[in-house]
């Protein structure tokens, strides 16, 4: 196969190797690499009827000497394990999490992109219930699953920035799954995306689901605004999917750019305060937000067509440290073991 590294998005590929393990009456079994990329599930499978699901995103990084690093990946884990504590599902110990990762990047690592491209390795964990099943109740059996495959940039334009509209639909209740990587949230995010996309904005912006006054996140990415002031802040709600990017943005902001950080409220009538701002994630990396619709007004930040300095800044901070050219915070970075 061909790749054209430089010229990725963000699509499905088919790489050859993906891990599968099986939990059955409280075990998880070994679990292998498999070439098959089709699973057989029983037709009453949770998964499929209520929304038993949970996922991470994380990526593989190609380093200039050759090497492949991961990005807090036992954040990931511990974050799987929220996931499925919520939903009622067996965890996935840390070590079994942190294991599969690497045999599949390894078993993959010709389609970790070529350092210098800009191209990642995209690994997507997946824990579903499966079985026979009908009535409302957790899963008889689980399926762990990691495949893997290059990407490119997730919003059109990587560093160059994009316009969003604040949705007047709620992606999470306050006491609901917001926090939890599940895919119901996702499903409920479709109709917003999709009347979004038809406006030409990249996404939408939820706001809190109580008062509709204050900035959430994107539903796929969590929002970030810097301030004149010096400010990085982003939304505190406890229906906001925790971003390891936002939370390692949080703490380069302070220690490598010597900004402010804060995590409070962010009203959508008050976008003034902020002289540049972003949606950040694992997918989306830093992403700059060139306007926000919200009802009739347009809100530009520091430009419709360039990115801020401070923007660029964090950008090059979190992917140096990333693909290895800078130095990272103890305990950030993976190494993959190949061989
Ligand atoms: C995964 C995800 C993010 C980004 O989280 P990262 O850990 O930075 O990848 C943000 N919002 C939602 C809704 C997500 O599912």
């Amino acid at each position: 196969m061909q790749i054209d590294w430089e010229n990725l998005g963000f699509s499905y590929i088919k790489t050859p190797w993906r891990f599968v393990a099986k939990w059955k009456n409280g075990f998880w079994e070994q679990g292998a690499l498999t070439e098959d990329n089709i699973l057989h599930i029983h037709e009453g499978s949770p998964a499929l009827h209520y929304g038993q699901q949970c996922f991470e995103g994380l990526k593989a990084y190609r380093r200039p000497d050759g090497g492949i690093n991961l990005f807090r990946p036992d954040e990931n884990s511990k974050r799987l394990n929220r996931s499925a504590r919520r939903l009622r599902m067996p965890f996935v110990p840390e070590e079994m999490f942190l294991d599969a990762v690497n045999q599949v990047v390894k078993a993959n690592q010709e389609f970790v992109p070529p350092y210098g491209t800009g191209a990642t390795l995209y690994l997507r964990p997946l824990l579903i219930g499966v079985g026979e099943n009908i009535g409302v109740a957790p899963a008889p059996e689980y399926l762990f699953i990691i495949f893997c495959m290059p990407v490119g940039s997730y919003f059109k334009g990587g560093l160059a920035p994009t316009n969003f509209i604040v949705s007047d639909y709620d992606r999470a209740a306050p006491n609901g799954t917001g926090a939890a990587k599940v895919g119901g949230n996702y499903a409920a995010s479709l109709l917003p995306g999709y009347e979004a996309h038809e406006r030409n904005f990249s996404d939408c912006i939820y706001l809190d689901p109580e008062t509709h006054t204050k900035i959430e996140e994107v539903g796929s990415a969590n929002f970030f605004g810097i301030t004149a002031e010096n400010e990085f802040v982003t939304p505190k709600s406890p229906s906001i999917l925790p971003s390891i990017t936002k939370y390692s943005l949080l703490y380069l902001a302070e220690h490598a750019l010597g900004l402010t950080p804060v995590e409070g409220d962010v009203y959508v009538d008050q976008l003034d305060r902020f002289v540049e701002a972003g949606a950040c994630g694992t997918a989306a990396v830093i992403s700059p937000i060139g306007g926000i619709q919200n009802g009739e007004s347009f809100h530009v930040f520091y430009s419709e067509t360039e990115v801020g300095p401070k923007t660029r800044a964090l950008y090059d901070e979190l992917t140096g440290i990333q693909f290895g050219e800078r130095k990272a915070p103890a305990g950030w970075i993976f190494d993959v073991p190949l061989d």
